[in-house]
């Protein structure tokens, strides 16, 4: 099937109305064309991509209906990460030699020296590690996770545990000096609509920092609704009032990596 065919095609699911959904990356309406229908490697399931045809993003279009029709994300991913960040194996020297060893705060820190150093908001914070990390720049951190439970048992073996602070309501979250989101925007089904109400909240000056993983086919997971490449980080962080400061691959393992900063407006 030639492009043409696929346009026409999305043409013809438009006007029977089926093409209703909006692109979680760029917030674009009726522009998802269909890519393909795959088989995901690790659970064998078939997965039914589709393509936004402004910021290229890949949707996993069954999964991200399912989610928005039953209203499951927030349930899915509480279980999810629940058991992903199980904390019950760590002890204090792992935790130590972990943080010791996360190089991600040092990355942002490198590449933007500029950013205030206030108040880290670590969204889908896991096990709370980078908010205990951050605490080496910044005067405060803020772990906000679905499920605490795994980083309240560990709370008291973080390093700077003082300065990390462990809550699950978004909402009482107020200002802050970077946005770390890693591994967590394409769990998001509406993630240009959380992600905007959460960098109204950000700073003068201050960062969204993320990570992603790229389209594999071994990515494929139910709650991994978007896949996002070089061109469609741009166009959110466009829709976001962002300016891009640059992005990373990772090679080994197919992941890319965004810093993007808010510029400091002359009142
Ligand atoms: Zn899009």
């Amino acid at each position: 099937m030639s492009s043409i065919d696929i346009v026409e095609k999305s043409i013809t699911l438009r006007s029977n109305g089926r093409d209703s959904l909006t692109c979680p990356c760029c917030g674009t309406e009726s522009f998802m064309v269909p890519r393909e229908k795959c088989i995901g490697t690790l659970d064998g399931r078939i997965y039914n991509l589709w393509t936004c045809l402004f910021c290229t993003a890949i949707i996993n279009r069954d999964d991200i209906e399912a989610s928005i029709r039953e209203n499951s994300s927030i349930s899915d991913q509480a279980e999810s990460s629940h058991h992903f960040y199980d904390s019950s194996c760590l002890d204090e020297s792992k935790i130590k030699k972990y943080i010791e060893g996360d190089q991600r705060i040092d990355f942002l820190i490198a590449n933007y020296p500029e950013v205030p150093r206030g108040v880290f908001l670590d969204f889908g914070a896991g096990q709370g590690f980078a908010a205990s990390s951050a605490t080496k720049y910044f005067e405060k951190s803020i772990a906000f996770e679905i499920s605490v439970e795994n980083i309240f048992r560990i709370h008291h073996m973080l390093p700077n545990k003082d300065r990390v602070e462990i809550t699950n309501d978004i909402s009482e979250i107020e200002g802050f000096d970077v946005l770390f989101a890693f591994h967590v925007l394409e769990h998001i089904p509406d993630m240009l609509v959380v992600i905007s109400n959460l960098i109204r909240r950000l700073n003068p000056g201050g960062a969204l920092f993320f990570q992603v993983p790229l389209f594999r086919r071994d990515y494929l997971t139910r709650t991994h609704y978007t896949f996002m490449n070089s061109y469609a980080c741009e166009r959110l962080c466009e829709k976001l009032d962002l300016v891009v400061k640059g992005v990373w691959f990772d090679h080994d393992q197919d992941f890319i990596t965004c810093i993007a900063c808010q510029a400091v407006r002359n009142t």
